[in-house]
């Protein structure tokens, strides 16, 4: 099986619900995203899939991100905007557009992330 990753970047606001501590606070983030998509072949250019293609699909579900405050997305209004929570919603927005697509991982510092396998 092969195995490719990309990462990429956003800055955004959230405050955790039903959380008590320094996180129900407003404070924000920059979050770094690493996206894992496998195969099992590869394709006639002898890539799982072109990094560029990759990225560019990612792009366009962080562009919805960006510089946004979470708990204000009418998703996060039921979902609490935890790192856990942001990797499923960015994995549910790109799995109908990456074929293949294993993991979402999602740091909101350089020590913590979390990550969805769909
Ligand atoms: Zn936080």
């Amino acid at each position: 099986m092969y195995k490719i990753k990309i990462e990429s970047s956003f800055s955004a606001a959230h405050n955790l619900r039903g959380y008590k501590g320094k996180c129900e606070n407003l404070h924000g983030h920059n979050w770094k995203v690493a996206v894992e998509v496998a195969a099992d072949n590869l394709d006639k250019a002898g890539m799982v899939l072109d990094f560029k293609d990759l990225k560019m699909k990612l792009n366009r579900v962080l562009e919805k991100l960006d510089h946004k405050y979470f708990n204000r997305m009418p998703y996060f209004k039921k979902v609490n905007p935890t790192s856990e929570n942001i990797a499923r919603y960015i994995y549910d927005n790109l799995s109908s557009r990456v074929a293949g697509l294993l993991s979402v991982t999602v740091w909101e510092s350089n020590n913590s992330c979390a990550t969805y396998y769909g």
